[in-house]
């Protein structure tokens, strides 16, 4: 075993090593979720695939733990461990992008912002996070919601290919001809099977002026809202992307003094069309009652991209569900938590299903569910962490109360640690099956455990 107060070397390494001494090393192990403060023995950022496998072979014989770090948005802190090895895949940002394939080989250090830029560069796009830091590699991992999920289906559908180095140091290529149980189990599976090192994407044209924007109402609206969305939404061409935020804006003056400042309401969409067509497919939605804000006009993919509200460092609680319905009594506990905000940044997030995603065979890949009508988040974010139980007490309130709706399938890539059987959730008893033997194949020692893991046995 190292010591902490040894300066490592890993051989072949041509990255940068941030050791607890170094000057870099607060910044490298920061994640977005604050809540998380883990100390790494070493953190390696990789400039290669090549990199990564010294890193690897460095951690299997000191003894380290190991995690991965994408670009550390996950709620878990997981992309970080305490007293092991973080290899961190900051330093491989790398995008090629093939305008008349419409493809690209993406780096998985990449984060979604740049990612959309140098797609958009050529037109193109695939559906991605709705925020600019996240990272690819740990949202495409564990699927991958986004603004065009309706229209192209998630982040892993659109996966033709991936680089991987597995959990004994090789370099592999899973896609549907090579390794295809392996290429199975990334879409959907999260960082189980090695780490990824570059994704090929197949990629959509969009035109260059989409429809897009929030429809902001009064809170007290907030049951009417949803019951439109609810009865509107999941019928709505493919094209048409949105999600309801219960959530508080901030007081600007582009928001009229009924919603700004205050719990409000947020109907976003997105066309992912021609900026006329959008205007007829949304036309349903837009005209249930006269918002107190219509920010929905020109826009581009890009820029729509990057109008999520970001708090990095902020202590966050989310937990998810998916629901088949939103039956009125469902509705009401939703308003009734709307007009109550356990803090401003809090945004109870109501993601539409249906579209082309839905339509996707269930076995395609490992993702767990296709079917389910609504996508809840409860994510709960604030600054004081004397306000840790309560603000987790309250988010998990409004959750369980809105259980009994729940299809029982979990979005993973919305919750924090919720223990295995949440896990096991969010795939179902058969693609847990599935994953297991995957995993018993690819890493049967489970190397690779810091994430929302599935063990060859199905003990940690
Ligand atoms: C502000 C914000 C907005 C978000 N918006 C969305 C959204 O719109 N849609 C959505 O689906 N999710 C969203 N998420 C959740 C997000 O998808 C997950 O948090 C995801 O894990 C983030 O990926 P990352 O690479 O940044 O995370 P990391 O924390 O770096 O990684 C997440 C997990 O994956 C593993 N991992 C990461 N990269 C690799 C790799 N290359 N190979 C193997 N394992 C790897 C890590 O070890 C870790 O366990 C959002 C999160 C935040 C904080």
């Amino acid at each position: 075993m190292i010591e902490a107060e040894t300066i490592p070397r890993i051989d072949g390494f041509q990255g940068t090593l941030f050791d607890r001494n170094h000057p870099g090393y607060d910044e490298a192990r920061r994640v977005y979720n604050g809540m998380f403060d883990r100390r790494p023995l070493l953190v390696a950022r990789c400039s290669s695939a090549d990199d990564v496998i010294a890193a690897l072979a460095y951690a299997r014989r000191e003894r380290l733990p190991v995690s991965v770090y994408g670009g550390g948005h996950a709620v878990t802190g997981l992309a970080v461990c305490d007293d092991g090895l973080c290899v961190d895949l900051r330093g491989m940002k790398g995008i090629a992008v093939d305008p008349v394939a419409r493809t690209c080989r993406a780096g998985a250090g990449l984060t979604w912002g740049e990612f959309d830029q140098a797609t958009a560069a050529h037109g193109l796009a695939v559906t991605g996070g709705r925020a600019t830091s996240t990272g690819i590699s740990g949202l495409a991992l564990g699927s991958g919601s986004g603004w065009l999920e309706r229209k192209m289906g998630f982040t892993c559908d659109n996966l033709i290919k991936v680089e991987l180095v597995t959990a004994d140091g090789r370099e592999v290529v899973a896609s549907e001809i090579e390794n295809p149980d392996l290429f199975w189990g990334v879409r959907g599976g999260g960082g189980n099977f090695g780490v990824v090192t570059a994704f090929h994407f197949r990629l959509m044209q969009l035109p260059a002026r989409l429809l897009g924007g929030a429809l902001v109402y009064p809170v007290e609206m907030a049951a009417e809202v949803i019951r439109n969305f609810r009865d509107v939404f999941p019928g709505a061409p493919d094209e048409v992307g949105g999600a309801i935020s219960l959530t508080s804006t901030p007081d600007a003056p582009i928001f009229p003094s009924s919603v700004r400042g205050r719990a409000a309401v947020l109907v976003h969409l997105l066309y992912a069309g021609e900026y006329e067509a959008g205007e007829f497919a949304t036309a349903a939605i837009r005209a249930f009652g006269p918002p107190a804000a219509d920010l929905v006009g020109p826009t581009s993919y890009v820029q729509f991209q990057a109008t999520t509200p970001l708090f990095p460092g902020s202590r966050n609680y989310w937990t998810a569900d998916f629901y088949d319905d939103l039956p009125d009594e469902a509705v009401d506990i939703l308003a009734v938590a709307a007009r109550d905000p356990i803090s401003p940044h809090t945004n109870i997030f109501i993601a539409p299903g249906g579209g082309y995603a839905s339509r996707i065979p269930e076995d395609a890949n490992a993702f767990g569910e296709r079917r389910a009508l609504f996508n809840i988040h409860f994510l709960a974010s604030w600054q004081d962490a004397s306000f840790d139980a309560e603000g987790t007490r309250r988010i998990k309130a409004v959750s369980t109360a809105m259980k009994p709706w729940s299809t029982g399938r979990v979005y993973l890539n919305y919750i924090g640690n919720e223990g295995q059987a949440r896990i096991d959730n969010a795939f179902g008893p058969t693609k847990v099956a599935r994953l297991r033997e995957l995993k018993a194949k690819w890493d049967p020692e489970n190397f690779f455990c810091n994430n929302q893991n599935i063990s060859p046995t199905g003990q940690r």
